[in-house]
């Protein structure tokens, strides 16, 4: 099927998650708080009858809160900390020109693979954690804090596009103080069956904001769920940190789109050239991969999707039925709504977000720190070949 296709390497794991997920909601004891991933919002209208690729945010987080959720936050908020965090590491390496180029980390399927197959990468791998888990580990600490909760009663529930987020969750790396970041990993196809379960009349809801404080999040980070997002989001952030001027145009085209793999070239200011790849699909990224060791191509930062499209069509998304629409052209519409996404909103870089500017105030400090470093930050083992 779709998620063996697509998820070579998380499909193996696919599990349901529902039962779970209704007896936490159930225990009153439990605070159970719910996240979702960007690329959510543009599939799950399709289990509902709604158009291919149509933005459905409001409604999915009035039907969360139905559902009994008792926070519903967003992940968006995370994947710009993440551009945060990870821009901060790329700008030290660069400095210090070591463990070039810097790999995103924020797809399991690809770090898993890289973990089988490239241990001599491992450490070009960023060390950040991916958003969802970033957000995880927030909320039992910053947020249990704040709202005086015991972090072992919190549940966290994150809805992702994606089968391989179902291992990441157990890993143990990806845990604080021995507590989990996130205790269940939802798919949209396992959302929707529960919002089906409940009878909600999904197509009418009123649409509901997320709560606060991680309910915001920017343009940059809505579009983590396309190929080419990740090295969008991150560009935007690092051109302006470096040139303390505005950039006129936040589009990159050549990274922009369903090409196997794109590179991009950035001028910054003090006339340093950011060379950029963007991969999607694990052959490709195996290619891209092989022609970096063997010294053929050279590149400062490498965004590596498994799925082909990116998070759009992950293996945890609405299957789809190649009478209606085919394949090739569902990605290309569910891309079209992500990109909507960030044009809808007034923020579109990460670090002109107000919650992420008060989390580092508040709590983190800065990127980078050691605060950030014990929360937000995680390291890779070898594993052995299949
Ligand atoms: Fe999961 Fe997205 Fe990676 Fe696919 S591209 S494995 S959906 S994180």
């Amino acid at each position: 099927g779709q998620c063996i296709m697509a998820c070579p390497v998380g499909a193996l794991y696919e599990k349901e998650n529902i039962k779970e997920t209704w007896e936490a909601i159930a225990d009153k004891d439990k605070v159970v708080i719910v996240q979702t991933a960007p690329a959510i919002r543009v599939a799950l209208g399709e289990e509902f009858k709604m158009p291919v690729g149509a933005r459905v945010t409001g409604k999915m987080v009035a039907a969360l809160k139905m559902l009994g959720f008792d926070k519903v936050f967003d992940t968006d908020f995370a994947a710009d900390l993440t551009i945060m965090e990870e821009g901060t590491e790329f700008l030290s390496r660069l400095e210090s020109k070591e463990n070039l180029p810097i790999f995103t980390s924020c797809c399991p399927g690809w770090v898993k693979f890289a973990e089988h197959n490239y241990p001599e990468i491992l450490n070009n791998l960023s060390t950040c954690k991916s958003p969802s888990e970033m957000e995880g580990a927030l909320i039992k600490s910053y947020f249990a804090k704040k709202m005086d909760i015991n972090p072992k009663n919190i549940v966290n529930v994150s809805i992702m596009p994606c089968i391989a987020k179902k291992f990441e969750g157990q890993r143990d790396e990806l845990s604080t103080d021995k507590i989990q970041d996130v205790d269940i990993v939802l798919t949209t196809r396992e959302l929707a069956s529960m919002i089906k379960e409940a009878g909600i009349d999904f197509k009418n809801l009123e649409d509901e904001a997320f709560d606060n404080p991680f309910g915001e999040g920017s343009g940059a980070a809505a579009i983590f769920g396309v190929t080419g997002g990740v090295a969008e989001a991150a560009l935007r952030t690092i051109f302006e940190i470096v040139s303390k001027e505005k950039l006129e145009k936040l589009e990159f085209e050549s990274i922009r789109g369903l090409e196997g793999i794109k590179e991009a070239e950035i001028n910054l200011p003090d006339e340093r050239k950011i060379k950029a790849a963007v991969v999607h699909g694990l052959s490709n990224a195996r290619k891209v991969v092989e022609e970096i060791l063997e010294n053929q191509k050279h590149y400062d930062f490498v965004e590596v999707m498994a799925c082909p499209g990116g998070c759009i069509t992950g293996g945890g998304q609405p299957l789809i039925n190649p009478k209606e629409m085919e394949a090739a052209k569902v990605r290309e519409t569910r891309l079209k709504g992500i990109y909507e996404e960030d044009e809808a909103l007034i923020i579109r870089k990460s670090h002109e977000n107000p919650d992420i500017i008060k989390i580092y105030d508040e709590f983190l400090e800065k990127p980078n720190s050691h605060i950030s470093h014990k929360y937000l930050h995680t390291k890779y083992r070898p594993r052995d070949r299949y």
